[in-house]
């Protein structure tokens, strides 16, 4: 039986990974459906403090797990599919094969939202993404839309200009959300136009998407944008379907979380975007990660008495 536990692998995931290998907890990360978390989809990171140059997010993630790995981290590329932490100790199931330890740390992210709207999920992969870096390159010459208005879709629709001719940032509202020099970096982009106070209501196309009829939120007035492809940025759900039921989740589906890190369960940490309703930052689940892997570290010792 093992001491800890990690349960996802983004910038919070490998962060604990790094404080419990180095403080010899030899923790067990099982790595899940995205090993290295977002920051994989992602492309140039400019804001991770230590790469005055911007370093590439799957790099990033890379170097966080060879860290992690020098000091004796185990690592699983395998899916959580059910976890009991009415006992003790923890299990933690990949499949049918059952892991057990005396703590455990949750660090599974978040994913990607959809719009729900007609259309979206019959074309996905037909046109419809939710992932700018990993599907524009089929988009060459091509016109496209993104909707939402975070830095997220400032940045989708930035990487996309790479490869369409055309990139309409559809958002609800007047003004971005965005941060001001992302907010510039996109008025600057000739290549990028914006649809404001528009809301999709259906993506169209038979095979392959060719247009999405929009709504203005103001005047009621429905259009039809002729486009090739449609990208979705308008922000993420928590990844807690496993836990329901054995941790407490707000009414969002985030872990709630007492003091940073403790979840309702003695032993069983979060940390990162899963509890993170707020910052979701690169560094913000990193620095969290760190916390609870040194909460996780005393609460051992504390047991151990
Ligand atoms: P976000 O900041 O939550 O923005 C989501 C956007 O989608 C908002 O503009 C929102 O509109 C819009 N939206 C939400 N639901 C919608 C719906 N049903 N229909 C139409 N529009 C909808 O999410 P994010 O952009 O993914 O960013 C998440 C976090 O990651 C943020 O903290 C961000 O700073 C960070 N991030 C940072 C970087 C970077 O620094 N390079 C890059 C990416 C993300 P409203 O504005 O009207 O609410």
């Amino acid at each position: 039986m093992r001491d800890l536990i990690i349960i996802g692998s983004g910038p919070g995931g490998l962060t604990a990974a790094i404080y419990a290998a180095r403080a010899d907890l030899k923790p067990l990360v099982i790595e899940g459906l995205q090993p290295g978390g977002q920051l994989t989809i992602t492309t140039e990171v400019e804001n991770f403090p230590g790469f005055p140059e911007g370093i590439q997010g799957p790099e990033l993630m890379d170097r966080m797990r060879q860290q992690a790995m020098k000091f004796g981290s185990e690592h699983l590329f395998e899916v959580v599919t059910k976890v009991d932490f009415t006992g003790r100790p923890f299990a933690v199931w990949t499949g049918d094969t059952k892991h057990e330890a005396r703590s455990v740390i949750v660090s599974t992210g978040a994913s990607a939202r959809w719009l729900g709207v007609e259309g979206e999920k019959r074309l996905q992969g037909r046109g419809v993404s939710a992932c700018a870096t990993c599907d524009g390159f089929f988009f060459r010459d091509m016109k496209v839309a993104v909707v939402g208005g975070g830095d997220s879709a400032v940045e989708e629709a930035t990487f996309l200009t790479r490869f369409a001719r055309e990139v309409v940032l559809v958002h609800r509202r007047d003004e971005l959300r965005a941060s001001a020099v992302m907010r510039e970096r996109a008025a600057r982009d000739p290549k990028i136009s914006f649809l404001w106070d528009s809301v999709p209501v259906e993506i169209l196309g038979d095979d392959v998407v060719t247009g999405m009829k929009v709504r203005n939120v103001k005047s009621g007035e429905v259009s039809t944008v002729a486009l090739d492809g449609v990208f979705m940025a308008i922000g993420h759900a928590p990844n807690t379907e496993v836990f329901a039921g054995q941790l407490d989740l707000d009414d969002k589906g985030y872990l709630k979380t007492e003091r940073m890190t403790r979840t309702n369960v003695p032993g069983v940490f979060a940390c990162g975007d899963v509890v993170d309703t707020r910052y979701r930052q690169a560094i913000t689940a990193a620095g969290w990660g760190c916390m609870a892997a040194l909460d996780a570290q005393h609460w051992l010792a504390e047991q151990k008495g």
